[in-house]
């Protein structure tokens, strides 16, 4: 190995001596891979294919010890630190040019108990594997629409998906974390136990320390009765005027997020819809499976053009999009919180939902109504508790060349849609959008995230994030 050149906290250049990084090498369970190692490209590649950084280092941790070891290294070398869970950051921010990146995708422990119904995971952890492990016991923990999202990332900023309606958000059912702060202390964090942690990262996001697991509330959700159905485009505003009334006052068993999308050429769907643009809602319904018919006469009394809805394993609703969005596809994406779909913002939907730029792009609405609504907005960091939808208008696209085409769709529609929005976001659908969208999605709760930063990561070390910068430095 030679001398590294390394990028500093400021962002400056280092030298890092051979002999340091021999020695940090040898204090590891897990690799440290640089440039020259063999397992370096793969290990540097995140999900949005847009996003192409080159750290000078990756450790690749299988323990906390590790953890420990790598944040006193930085610490001590004044290193730029990026900290990874699964990758799948949309702004790519488990990963950084010149740094040191600290990745826990090694760390795959998960362990359920089944009386509890509770489950510790392991900050490496995708939803995949906590639905794998949770799902032969009947339990589910609530997190997003795809298996193959971070459980860390996702959980950190808020965590919304196919449960929120009936039991909150993933930070309502996250008990407790152990974290690994930036002067390396190891502390857990619970409503008990330092308490101002527990209430930061319950929304903030990775700013004030390395969490190595999660425990987390499960719940009975086994088969659930779900599936997508469609409606040409020229239905789409009679169908958003409906749904907008019909979700907010369904029963919080039923679960239902709006999209334009572009129908995949293949089955279930009939050869005549193939690559059609259309509107349509995908549903999950976790109520008797002896009522699902009754509670679904309503959708179809609204005459979708094709519906496939049934009962089916919760992984397998989960990981129904993995096949059409591997890692690797170009992502652009914006998004905002959304408390009312007015005649207006419909009109301007329907008028840019047309349009996907791209055959994976799309537009999704997801209700964060029910039990998310139910926690008080100071109660945890997450600010926009009064929202009932999650906004993100997604260009997706597996050509480079469209990478523009599918961030100009992006830009115009979310520009077209914004001044109808609540003025802020969820942090984990953002890009790097600069300091004062940050400040937004926070609104009232970001001068105690300031505070607490100031507390526990005053140097802020941990700024390759959404970035609550400290006012200590
Ligand atoms: C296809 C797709 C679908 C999605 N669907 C949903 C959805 O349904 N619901 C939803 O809520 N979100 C969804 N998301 C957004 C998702 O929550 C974020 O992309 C999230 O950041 C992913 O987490 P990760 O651990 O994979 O990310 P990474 O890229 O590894 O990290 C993301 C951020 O979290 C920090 N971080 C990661 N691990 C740790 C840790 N252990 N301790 C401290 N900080 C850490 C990183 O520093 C970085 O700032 C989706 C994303 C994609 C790409």
């Amino acid at each position: 190995m030679v001398n590294l050149h390394i990028a500093t906290i400021t962002g400056e250049k280092t030298v890092l001596e051979q002999a340091a990084v021999e020695t940090f090498k040898s204090s590891l369970h897990g690799e440290l891979l640089s440039p020259e190692d063999a397992g370096y490209e793969n290990a540097r590649k995140v999900y949005n294919g847009m996003i192409d950084r080159y750290p000078c280092l990756i450790a690749r941790c299988t323990d906390v010890a590790d953890i420990i070891v790598a944040v006193n290294f930085a610490r001590e070398n004044n290193l730029l630190v990026a900290v990874r869970g699964s990758g799948h950051n949309g702004a790519g921010l488990g990963i950084c040019n010149d740094g040191l990146v600290i990745d826990l995708s090694p760390m795959k422990g998960i362990r359920v108990d089944p009386v509890a119904r509770t489950v510790r995971v392991e900050g490496g952890c995708t939803w995949g594997d906590v639905d794998h492990a949770t799902h032969v016991f009947g339990l589910a923990v609530p997190s997003g629409i795809i298996s193959t999202t971070g459980v860390a990332g996702l959980t950190l900023g808020g965590g919304h998906g196919y449960l929120t309606r009936k039991y909150g958000l993933t930070i309502d059912n996250l008990l407790e974390a152990d974290v690994v702060l930036a002067d390396g202390r190891f502390v857990t964090a619970n409503a008990h136990e330092n308490q101002d942690l527990f209430w930061a990262i319950r929304g903030g996001g990775g700013n004030f320390g390395i969490v190595t697991s999660f425990l987390f509330q499960a719940h009975p959700v086994s088969t659930v009765y779900a599936g997508p159905t469609l409606w040409t485009l020229d239905q789409a505003t009679e169908v958003m005027r409906w749904y907008r009334e019909f979700i907010l006052n369904a029963p919080e068993d039923m679960y239902g997020f709006f999209a334009f999308l572009n129908v995949p050429p293949g089955p279930p769907f009939p050869e005549h819809l193939h690559t059609k643009t259309m509107c349509g809602i995908i549903w999950c319904y976790t109520g008797s499976l002896e009522k699902a018919e009754e509670a679904f006469r309503p959708i179809r009394n609204f005459a979708p053009a094709f519906e496939h809805i049934g009962s089916m394993p919760y992984p397998a609703l989960q990981s129904m999009f993995d096949p059409l969005l591997p890692s690797g596809l170009q992502w652009y994406w914006k998004g905002d919180f959304v408390n009312q779909l007015s005649d207006e913002a419909i009109a301007l939907h329907v008028k840019y939902g047309s349009q996907l730029p791209s055959f994976l792009s799309t537009m999704h609405l997801y209700p964060i109504d029910g039990a998310a609504n139910r926690v008080g907005s100071k109660d945890t960091a997450f600010n926009f508790r009064e929202a009932k939808w999650s906004m993100i208008m997604a260009g997706i696209d597996p050509d480079p060349a469209n990478a523009e085409k599918i961030t100009t769709w992006s830009k115009e529609y979310w520009n077209a849609l914004h001044p109808y929005s609540c003025g802020g976001a969820y942090v984990n659908f953002m890009m790097e959008e600069g300091q004062e969208r940050v400040q937004a999605t926070y609104g009232d709760n970001y001068e105690r995230l300031v505070a607490i930063k100031n507390k526990y990561d005053p140097t802020n070390l941990f700024r390759v994030n959404q970035n609550i910068k400290p006012t200590t430095t």
